[in-house]
């Protein structure tokens, strides 16, 4: 074995998890079982070294500067990548070149803005459990962003936990989630979990790491002094972040603590369903809430957006300030234009800032930083014009950071590389000595053209010229046609197809003092460029503040555009349990449709008479549409945008439960039935007097009989809840269901109107009181183009079914689940449920199959077929 492999299995032993990337010259190199892991994956060749060995080793590799998508690529599908560098210079070294791992990217913790998407937080999460109660941290090391809850159980955890829905999910290794394991593998099955030894650090250890790294001399302030789960949660964050980055991660300053009831609770099938981030569908930002709303400036704006949307507010004031301020720049046009274009100017400042901290920010970084502090005084100047309170306070809080950009214009020159390698950074002036090697660089210039000069005058030759290369150094370069004229005392170097390169003793003295004086150059600038990222480091917290007020500001002006284009309104907020729209429409399907073609609809709900509207209606009439448009402008309404409708009053809602449509593709190994129950017991659990519930085809995934009887058993005890009852809405094709209003006095039917024309269905889209007089299947079958054959047969067998009820209909048709008699419920109010077994099902019933031959079995078979009556 070679001492530097000797060294690798040393440096991979130190990292099992992670797929080692070896630096060896321009290369990273992966050997072994990581070579045979990642060759496929970064489709690169897997070959070997020492071939001709008994047991050549795998290895593969990548190109340095190329390495960012690569490590990319394996993140991506959730494994780790620890970088190694050669951490002396290999010219000096003695025997194998020194190396060290110098950070571990994992899908939790990345900093390359390639790696990271501009609209999204990129967190790693923490879920610790101590005594009875969970704690729940999570940092975002690409901007700083650190915040911690507690949670009393284990679900409403995992609830917040989607909604945060972090990249990476660090566990104790002794994590057990229980009997919730369920819920647990759906909510994290799309995170990668890390196991870590939570429990080796105790909680002064831990609350000592916090105390520390947040500069606060005790955690009282932060609200978490009496709560180890969180100090617990937050501390192992840190700590991994930390030894990952192998950096004090300078940014990270702040804990923001928080309590779930201060805001909206959404878990992740509401998300889902309203189609908050994702459409259903197409699994993309198109035909979201988000896209509509989306009319951001900035990256940081769009993240926190995201988060708005995410978490809507419970509390009038603050809603009511940000619907305040909206209004203002939707009023100001202009003005919020302007605005808009200095946003624009402004660079990501939370992640330059976390570059910054990190030691890892480019001169281009810089310079971007300067970029954007130079709008600051301008839109500070804009803003003062505003007046209302939320406006206001962004105007007087925001720190323009002219001194740190004068620090940067002054140091950095505008023409900067990306790279530190090759010098050219730093401005002359800001260094005597660097301004001795930028003279001497002149100097050196002008010695080379006054020797190309001279060089051409001697020899004749007026092609001759003098380069440069890096691997040969300087050279006199001499075109084929003048070989015959090179002076004797030219040392060839090089030979070219068409020209020889030579060199004198002159040209080679001169050499070895130009690249000395670059390399102290460079090195110096390096030095300069640190320091000067050193300094702005120190400023971290001032410009995460300004970058917070900035990303603010930019929502909304972006509620403020998206309400001035789509022509939404100011809410009225109330604080009773009224909802009340008039003329609401669904904010993406109005899109999807050409202008005017939306039908908008009023709806009310209240805690009084129409508490639970049950919405009937043929399929596609637009139930389901006019379900989400109600949860959709109460939510826009929440998080302090205008609303898409003539006129709103929204009395908070403290949470939406939604139980919409199928998802059976969504968690493998569920079914659409498990699923769906699983959403109506969240909901028949939690939900409060405040909350608003939309139901969309409840039992849809079981037979019709059983699921008629959990709807129907479901919208009496939401009727009933805590005496007062729940504000639902619930869109049924059963029907039956319309019953329940003669029943429960808070219940009311409306139904969405269709119209009959010479023999057609019209959509009409009007939500109108009353249930629906039948279900129009068929008619919506055969608009789908089912063939006429099919079409005429179902109006048969309905007419058929509608005169002989429902028993038959389970006997008759194939796949249809029978209930055996004793199993029937007499309390279930459906006639149908009552009615005498028809001949054939009596028949059924008396014979016993374990009695009859193979030939009785036979001729029975005959029998009951004939009593069917029917050869299908
Ligand atoms: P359902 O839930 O009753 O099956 P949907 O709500 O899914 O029906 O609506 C079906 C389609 O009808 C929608 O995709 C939309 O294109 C259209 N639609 C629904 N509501 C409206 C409306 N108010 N105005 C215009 N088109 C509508």
């Amino acid at each position: 074995m070679t001492p530097m492999l000797q060294q690798y299995l040393v440096i991979k032993a130190q990292n099992p998890d992670a797929v080692l990337f070896y630096r060896m010259g321009d290369f990273y190199e992966m050997f072994l079982e990581d070579a045979e892991l990642a060759a496929p994956i970064l489709q690169i060749a897997l070959t070997s070294r020492n071939k001709n060995d008994e047991a050549p080793i795998p290895m593969c590799g990548v190109p340095h500067h190329s390495a960012a998508v690569y490590i990319r690529k394996l993140v991506e599908k959730g494994y780790k990548v620890a970088v190694c560098e050669q951490v002396e210079d290999p010219s000096t070294a003695k025997g194998v070149v020194k190396r060290e791992v110098v950070r571990v990217v994992t899908p939790g913790v990345q900093t390359e803005p390639e790696a990271l998407r501009d609209d999204q937080s990129n967190f790693v999460s923490c879920i610790s459990l101590v005594g009875d109660r969970y704690g729940l941290a999570y940092l975002d090391v690409s901007t700083g962003d650190f915040r911690s809850t507690s949670v009393g159980s284990l679900l409403s955890t995992l609830d917040e936990f989607g909604r945060v829905s972090p990249a990476e999910l660090l566990l104790d290794v002794e994590f057990d989630p229980g009997s919730e394991d369920q819920a647990f593998a759906v909510a994290t099955s799309s995170v990668v979990v890390t196991r870590v030894g939570l429990s080796s650090f105790d909680l002064a250890q831990n609350a000592a790491l916090l105390r520390k790294k947040l500069a606060v001399e005790n955690l009282e302030g932060l609200g978490i002094a009496d709560s180890p789960e969180q100090i617990s949660a937050a501390a192992s964050v840190l700590r991994y972040v930390m030894e990952t980055q192998k950096n004090d991660i300078g940014h990270v300053t702040e804990l923001r603590t928080y309590r779930l009831s201060d805001a909206m609770i959404l878990d992740e099938s509401a998300k889902r369903n309203l189609e908050l981030l994702e459409s259903l569908s197409r699994k993309s930002r198109r035909g979201s809430l988000i896209d509509v709303l989306d009319h951001t400036a900035t990256a940081m704006g769009a993240r926190l957006l995201r988060e708005w949307i995410c978490r809507p507010l419970l509390k009038a004031r603050p809603i009511l300030e940000r619907l305040d301020a909206v209004e203002e720049l939707a009023e100001g046009i202009a003005l919020r234009e302007t605005v808009i274009d200095l946003l624009k100017k402004v660079y990501d400042l939370e992640r330059l800032n976390a570059r910054v901290a990190l030691a890892r920010a480019h001169p281009r970084d810089l310079l971007a930083l300067r970029d954007s502090f130079q709008s600051l005084p301008a839109l500070q100047e804009y803003l003062l014009e505003f007046h209302s309170s939320l406006l206001k306070r962004i105007s007087t809080s925001l720190d323009t950071l002219d001194d740190l950009g004068e620090m940067i214009a002054k140091t950095i020159r505008d023409d900067a590389p990306i790279s530190l390698a090759e010098g050219g950074v730093i401005r002359k002036g800001v260094d005597p000595e660097l301004d001795r090697y930028l003279d001497a660089t002149r100097n050196n210039k002008e010695w080379i053209a006054a020797l190309e000069a001279r060089e051409k005058a001697a020899t004749g030759i007026p092609s001759l010229k003098v380069g440069y290369n890096k691997v040969f150094g300087y050279y006199i370069e001499i075109t084929r046609a003048h070989f015959d004229k090179v002076p004797p005392e030219y040392i060839r170097k090089q030979t070219l197809v068409n020209a020889e390169r030579f060199i004198t003793e002159e040209l080679k003295d001169r050499e070895t003092i130009i690249l000395e004086a670059r390399e102290k150059q460079t090195r110096l600038e390096h030095d300069l460029f640190v320091s000067l990222r050193e300094s702005l480091a120190v400023h971290s917290s001032r410009i995460r503040s300004t970058a917070e007020l900035l990303a603010r500001l930019d929502v909304l002006a972006s509620l403020a555009h998206a309400a001035q284009l789509n022509g939404y309104v100011k809410p009225r907020i109330l604080d009773t349990g009224e909802i009340s729209i008039r003329e609401g429409r669904h904010p993406v399907v109005e899109k999807s449709l050409p202008p005017g073609e939306f039908v908008p609809n009023d709806m009310r709900l209240d805690m009084d008479g129409d508490q639970i509207l049950v919405v009937t209606g043929p399929n596609m009439a637009g139930k389901s549409t006019i379900l989400r448009q109600t949860a959709l402008i109460t939510l826009m309404a929440q998080i302090g945008s205008f609303v898409p409708a003539l006129e709103a009053e929204i009395g908070l809602v403290d949470r939406i439960f939604t139980r919409i449509g199928a998802s059976d593709d969504l968690f493998r190994g569920y079914s659409t039935f498990m699923i769906e129950m699983v959403e109506t017991a969240t909901i028949v659990h939690q939900s409060t007097p405040r909350s608003l519930v939309i139901l969309d085809e409840i039992g849809r995934g079981t037979s019709t009989v059983d699921g008629l009887s959990i709807a129907w058993a479901v919208v009496e005890y939401l009727h009933n809840r805590r005496g007062r009852g729940v504000k639902t809405l619930f869109a049924t094709h059963y029907h039956e269901l319309t019953g329940l209003s003669r029943l429960l006095p808070r219940v009311k039917n409306f139904n969405i109107a269709v119209k009959e024309w010479q023999g057609n269905v019209l959509f009409l889209r009007k939500l109108v009181r009353g249930g629906a007089s039948h279900s129009y299947g068929i008619e919506v079958a055969r608009l789908a183009g089912l063939p006429r054959s099919i079409i005429d047969r179902s109006r048969e067998i309905l007419g058929e079914l509608e005169s002989c009820g429902l028993p038959e209909l389970s006997g008759l048709l194939p796949g249809k689940t029978r209930r055996s008699a004793g199993s029937r419920s007499r309390q279930v109010p459906f006639e149908f449920l009552e009615k005498e077994p028809g001949p054939l099902e009596k028949r059924l019933d008396e014979l016993n199959p374990d009695m009859l031959s193979p030939r009785e079995a036979m001729h029975v078979l005959y029998e009951l077929k004939q009593l069917l009556g029917k050869t299908p």
